[in-house]
């Protein structure tokens, strides 16, 4: 079998969804290729490929003869940040108004008529020929490639008003196809800004203690293991381990928190956040790209590859669009035989409104969502989460906090309650659990010794087995321990919610323990929240017992399915989807990652520092709050909200315009002048998401 490999390439010059689409065909021709995304916001194509068909040289080829270029690797660094603010976006606004306006007043009076008449005809064709030079050749560029694109169109609109000697008409479509490219250009900018923000949060140089002198270097010089220095206002600059030192540290560019968290010798630290008060001297874990910073850029910026159902739709009939206007322009020239309004027809036309209508709302939300503490991982999740109708909850670490207590040690057949307890925490030694945490830090507390087990298994779902001092202990629930005789003091703990480990030495029960985890306190808000967003059904899902889900599920109000394994939770997911409902599941990420996996939608709390939990999810929440749960479900109805107002606007807008172009009511001036407005309506429509509250 062929080995594959992904390979990221940035491409440049990419201004519109369509050009995107012909990077995309230019390298999907490949051989060798296996898939390939472009993304126009990060300006990147994402390429599986095998390697010994297909390389970056044939690569480079393919993006040039489309038209574009892929910028050599030196060059490749971050692209300076636009200088697209507020006054920019006004500033644009009141120079397009003012080129319509001079257009429609034009009109209306009748100088372009009295223009055309004054200066002759030779004169004009030159002056529309010279100014439109830049768009005729790229036109005739695409099309030797046999691409039509929607300048096409409007160059065939402008020459067909040439023809019948408009040449005024033919000069203002050549005006707004430069105005409609900047416009495009515009809008495509601000979708990337909302990710540059972000990455212009990275830090860029860190102070590095070499030799025992402190020295700054680029940040690309630092290596895991290396100490870094941090002062007082400083950025961290890598994830790592506090070695020395105190501060409070600002965590907003991960978790979107703004309560900054204390730190000491032991803590670990994220890169991007600051040191607010106080010095730090970290050892490096991780750097650049490996850190939680470096990973929520990255998927941030491929988030736009996660293509949901909308968009593909409105990707498909982008597609169809320049022909359906070709085939209205042929007939409003067959019926009417009137130049000036199938050229109208021709430069009413642009297909980039239905390719950015969704894609601009989406990386608004995205890049915004980012800032809060919320890792969305594709517009397909926002489409998927704002029709969810079933939530499914894991309980352990998920909404409890997942540092149970050990409340009771019950001893049986004789044993003392700190022999059982030495000897379950013996067994537990090596387990992640946080049961078995939970087990450790009791038996340390009575100052019990924790022995070294010799053979050591977990079972997940279950416990774990080990063998200690000669005898095989078994830690877990009733499927790996049965204790018939502790039936009763089994009931009574279970009503209060606790969760019971079974402790059997060689076969036979030794003793019972109790473990209590609390509630987070914000879930049962959140619940209600969820509730009230119109999600039909909550559902518990643990790998409990029945009567300790029951106790949590009735202070929750919802329903549970107890004695799960791993594996029944993902039938669960299934068995929802089979029934037709969007399903979102929400867990810590760590041991219910396959049933994150399957469901539509997977929400991992706390994500910050949990690598697994990053790549599990759909969607990671970067602090454990459960009040980001509800957050995430309203964000993902504002943006659809607005991604089908944008194409509901697009759609009205540009039927309205071929309508009027084809009964000659728009003339072709002022038809070159409307096309570029829907774009400026999807911009001014989407910016509305960039503030998430
Ligand atoms: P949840 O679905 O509540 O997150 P898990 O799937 O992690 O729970 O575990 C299910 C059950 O398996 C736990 O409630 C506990 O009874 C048992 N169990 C799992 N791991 C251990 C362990 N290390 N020690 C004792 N019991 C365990
Ligand atoms: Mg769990």
């Amino acid at each position: 079998m062929a080995r594959t490999q992904v390979l990221e390439v940035p491409v440049q010059g990419m201004d519109c969804a369509e050009c995107a689409l012909h990077v995309q065909q230019a390298i999907a021709k490949l051989p060798g290729v296996e898939a390939v995304n472009v993304l126009l916001a990060a300006e990147k194509a994402v390429i599986r490929l095998d390697p010994e068909r297909v390389g970056l040289p044939a690569i480079r080829d393919a993006v040039e003869s489309a038209g574009y270029s892929v910028p050599e690797a030196a060059a490749s660094a971050a692209p300076p940040l636009a200088a697209l603010n507020r006054q920019m976006t006004a500033l644009l606004a009141v120079v397009f108004a003012v080129v319509l306006a001079v257009v429609v007043v034009g009109e209306w009076l009748g100088l372009f008529d009295r223009l055309n008449e004054l200066v002759p005809l030779p004169v004009g064709v030159a002056l529309v020929a010279a100014g439109g030079f830049p768009v005729f050749r790229n036109v005739a560029r695409a099309a030797l490639r046999r691409q039509i694109t929607s300048h096409t169109l409007m160059t065939v609109g402008a020459v067909a008003a040439l023809l019948v000697g408009q040449w005024v008409a033919a000069a203002i479509v050549v005006v707004f196809m430069r105005v409609g490219d900047y416009v495009e250009r515009f809008t495509a900018e601000r979708a990337r800004r909302a990710v540059r923000e972000l990455t212009a949060l990275a830090p860029q140089a860190a102070r590095v203690e070499r030799d025992g002198v402190e020295v700054e270097v680029p940040l690309a010089e630092v290596r895991p293991g290396d100490i870094v220095v941090v002062r007082p206002g400083e950025k961290i600059p890598v994830d790592g381990e506090v070695v020395a030192g105190h501060a409070t540290v600002d965590q907003a560019a991960i978790t979107g928190e703004s309560m900054p968290v204390e730190v000491a010798a032991g803590s670990h630290v994220f890169a991007a956040t600051v040191a607010t008060l106080g010095s730090l001297r970290v050892r490096a874990l991780r750097v650049g790209a490996d850190t939680t910073f470096g990973r929520v850029i990255k998927m941030v910026e491929e988030a736009e590859a996660h293509r949901g159902e909308v968009q593909r739709l409105a990707d498909k009939f982008s597609g169809y669009y320049l022909p359906l206007v070709a085939g209205v322009a042929a007939l409003t020239f067959l019926i009417s035989r009137n130049a000036l309004a199938t050229a109208a027809v021709l430069v009413v036309a642009c297909s980039c409104s239905f390719a950015l209508a969704t894609p601009v709302a989406m990386l608004a939300s995205i890049g915004a969502s980012a800032k809060r503490g919320l890792l969305i991982k594709g517009g397909k999740y926002l489409e998927a989460l704002a029709r969810a109708d079933v939530v499914l909850l894991d309980k352990t670490g998920t909404l409890t906090l997942g540092q149970p207590q050990i409340t009771d040690v019950v001893p049986l057949n004789g044993r003392s309650a700190s022999e059982v307890l030495a000897l379950a925490a013996t067994a537990e030694r090596y387990s992640e659990h946080p049961l078995a945490e939970a087990v450790r830090r009791a038996a340390r507390d009575q100052g019990l010794r924790i022995a070294e087990p010799e053979h050591f298994e977990a079972i997940p779902g279950m416990g774990v087995r080990a063998q200690v001092n000669g005898s095989q202990v078994s830690v877990g629930n009733r499927r790996l321990v049965s204790a018939p005789e502790a039936a009763a003091v089994a009931q009574a703990l279970e009503a209060q919610g606790k969760t019971l480990l079974f402790v059997a030495a060689d076969g036979a029960p030794v003793g019972v323990l109790a473990a209590a985890d609390t509630l987070r306190a914000e879930v049962p808000a959140a619940v209600a929240e969820l509730r009230r967003l119109g999600v039909q059904h909550v559902e518990l899902l643990t790998g409990d017992h029945e009567r300790t889900a029951a106790a949590l599920a009735g202070q929750l109000g919802v329903r549970y399915r107890a004695n799960l394994l791993p594996e029944h939770k993902i039938e669960v997911v299934k068995d929802y989807q089979a029934r037709g409902h969007v399903v979102v599941m929400v867990g810590d990420g760590v041991n219910d990652a396959p049933a994150l996996a399957q469901a539509d939608v997977g929400i991992a709390m706390g994500a910050a520092g949990a690598d697994v939990a990053i790549e599990a999810a759909h969607i990671a929440l970067m602090r454990e709050d459960w009040r980001l749960i509800p957050a995430v479900f309203r964000t993902a109805r504002r943006t659809m909200g607005v991604v089908k107002l944008n194409i509901a606007f697009t759609a009205v807008y540009n039927l309205l315009g071929l309508t009027l172009a084809a009964f000659g009511v728009l003339p072709p001036t002022l038809a070159a002048a409307a096309q570029s407005l829907p774009d400026l309506g999807i911009l001014a429509n989407s910016a509305r998401l960039l503030r998430q509250g």
